[in-house]
């Protein structure tokens, strides 16, 4: 390994460190990562520094964590995270371990190679040192790292059982790495994985966005399909893909699994192409059957759509926030991205063009499209919408004039309510779309 693979700002923090006379080291996923020739994303610094003194070496820095006291530099956008050798959280004072096994606090300085044993998985527990760029192993991660296997650090169940996020890191890390999870820590988070449920919403909702905005999304919803974790992160929507129960039930199921995998895969593009993406977005799809079943159903029985919607995002949501704890700041516009939807397919005239002004637009359209993909009927409005949008704005105006946006599915529902109370005479079918 060489220096060429670490970011200029990670380097500057292992440089001064090193000139200042303590242990520097890069480690974890940067350096698995530039091992095996992939871009880390991050870079995280080990050292025999304490935080204090780490602290005081970097003007741009602060001190954070209480499980872990850790020190973030500070370039601009990019952080750069010191932390201090840690022991295991037993052999010292200044750990802390809850009744039912979980680490509480965890700030026993220690050794490099206790440092090592403490990290979760043998291929994040390499250190690069800065001074002569050797890479110290204490635990067999090289090897492990050229035969392409996931291994779990000391006793899997004791591991997991300390902290079951690494069940979720696993089936995350593994499935970005296309690595073979080694038996025995395949068995340990079977076994352990229901104390996931035990795991804070707050965290549980940090690691949902690593398996899915890490640019792996489809990768990694395979693998918690495949160890059955996706119903400690969307429990909704996991129940509702293994209920088989009958054959209609099952495709209409596989069809959703379908619309999640095209939501995902579009995440993983955007990523790719560094265009930027929001949990909004994620969350809007990755729960939206259930909403949305629950938004017919009250249609049917004469709410509006989009009052129907609220009030199934608020039957529904509760469910999904013990799980994560979604921030306001992103169930907020994710519950408007909901919301628009039936505004997008009824919308005619120049009331269209002021949807257009929404700060959510261009969202509420993208996720329209996604569905589209799905339902036929929603294939006339979607392009009746991207249509509008290519055009100049006085073009716009003559066209939503000219060319009124087709019903979709809200408007049928809703003609199909005023049907059955025989209100209407209209044949059915299509409005005219010309
Ligand atoms: P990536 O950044 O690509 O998601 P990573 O392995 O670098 O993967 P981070 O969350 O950045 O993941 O953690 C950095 C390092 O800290 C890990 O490589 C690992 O050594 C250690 N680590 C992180 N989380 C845990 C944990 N729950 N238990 C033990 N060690 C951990
Ligand atoms: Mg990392």
């Amino acid at each position: 390994m060489t220096r060429d693979s670490i970011s200029k700002n990670a380097l500057k923090v292992l440089d001064r460190l090193h000139q200042s006379g303590y242990a520097s080291y890069l480690v974890g996923g940067g350096v698995r990562d530039a091992l095996l020739d992939k871009n880390p994303k991050d870079f995280d610094v080990a050292t025999d520094a304490s935080p204090d003194e780490v602290r005081s070496l970097f003007r741009n820095s602060r001190i954070i964590g209480r499980r872990f006291r850790l020190v973030h530099v500070v370039f601009g956008r990019d952080i750069v995270e010191v932390a201090t050798f840690r022991a295991d959280h037993d052999s010292g004072t200044g750990g802390e371990v809850g009744r039912d096994g979980r680490i509480l606090r965890d700030n026993v300085f220690g050794s490099i190679e206790d440092d090592a044993r403490r990290r979760d998985f043998t291929v994040n527990a390499l250190y690069y040192n800065i001074e002569d760029n050797s890479v110290v192993d204490f635990v067999s991660g090289i090897a492990d790292l050229e035969s392409g296997i996931f291994r779990l650090l000391g006793d899997p169940v004791q591991r997991c059982e300390e902290d079951p996020v690494r069940v979720l890191r696993a089936a995350r890390l593994s499935a970005k790495l296309n690595f073979t999870v080694e038996a025995e820590t395949h068995s340990a988070m079977l076994n352990t994985a229901p104390l996931l449920s035990l795991t804070p919403p707050a965290r549980m909702f940090e690691e949902m966005l690593k398996l899915f905005q890490g640019g792996y999304a489809v990768a990694s919803y395979k693998k918690l399909v495949e160890y059955d974790l996706l119903r400690y992160i969307f429990p909704q929507t996991a129940e509702r893909l293994t209920a088989k129960l009958t054959d209609e039930s099952e495709s209409q199921t596989s069809k959703e699994e379908e619309f999640i995998l095209a939501g995902l895969t579009n995440t993983d593009a955007r990523v790719q192409n560094e265009q930027p993406i929001t949990p909004a977005y994620l969350l809007a799809f990755m729960i939206w059957e259930g909403v949305y079943r629950n938004a017919l159903e009250r249609v049917e029985r004469s709410e509006q759509p989009v009052e129907a919607l609220i009030n199934a995002a608020d039957q529904l949501l509760p469910v999904q926030q013990k799980s994560t704890a979604v921030p306001k700041r992103f169930s907020i516009p994710m519950r408007e991205i909901w919301t628009m939807q039936p505004r997008l397919e009824q919308m005619s005239g120049t009331r269209a063009l002021s949807l257009m002004e929404n700060r959510r637009f261009r969202a509420a359209y993208d996720f329209l499209c996604l569905r589209a993909e799905f339902d036929e009927a929603l294939v006339d409005c979607a392009s009746w919408w991207t249509e509008v949008q290519e055009l100049a704005h006085d073009e716009q105006i003559e066209f939503v004039s000219s060319k009124p946006v087709v019903v979709a599915n809200w408007g049928e529902v809703q003609k199909k309510k005023r049907r059955g109370r025989k209100f209407s005479r209209h044949r059915r079918g299509k409005p005219q779309n010309s």
